[in-house]
């Protein structure tokens, strides 16, 4: 099949959205647990990844930039980070990451498991 430019980007950037969304919802204050979950998380995304070149550009990434796990804030600073190099990649503008804050918003509220990020 031909590759669709469209349905490319259109995945980009519902995946970025997850992803950012999620971090934002990691807890500041991690247990050893929950920081290896996001670490697999991220490597197991790196292998399913369905567009196969971004899976290998972010494998790549994986391996020089590790997933920041220490805290909400650095989970969040180093996505943004990672997408800002898929930016640089693409020739998009960079984002600024001190701007991240409240921009990536659930909307699931106070809920039960909000603890568990
Ligand atoms: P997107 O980059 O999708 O961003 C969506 C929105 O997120 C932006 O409008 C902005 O509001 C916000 N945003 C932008 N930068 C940041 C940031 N640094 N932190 C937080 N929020 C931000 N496409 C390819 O063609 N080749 C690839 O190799 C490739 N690799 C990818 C790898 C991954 C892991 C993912 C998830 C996507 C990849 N894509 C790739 C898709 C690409 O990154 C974009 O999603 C797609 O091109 C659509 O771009 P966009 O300009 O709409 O904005």
């Amino acid at each position: 099949k031909l590759e669709n430019a469209t349905l490319k980007a259109e995945l980009g950037r519902a995946t970025w959205k997850f992803l950012h969304t999620m971090v934002a919802r990691f807890p500041d204050k991690p247990t050893e647990s929950d920081r290896k979950t996001l670490d697999s998380f991220f490597h197991l995304f790196g292998r399913l990844y369905p567009c196969g070149d971004c899976a290998r550009h972010f494998r790549e990434m994986l391996k020089k930039y590790p997933p920041q796990t220490s805290s909400r804030n650095a989970a969040a600073g180093w996505l943004c980070a990672t997408h800002n190099m898929v930016n640089k990649r693409l020739g998009k503008e960079q984002f600024d990451c001190t701007k991240i804050g409240d921009f990536y918003d659930c909307g699931c509220g106070d809920d039960k498991d909000k603890g568990k990020g």
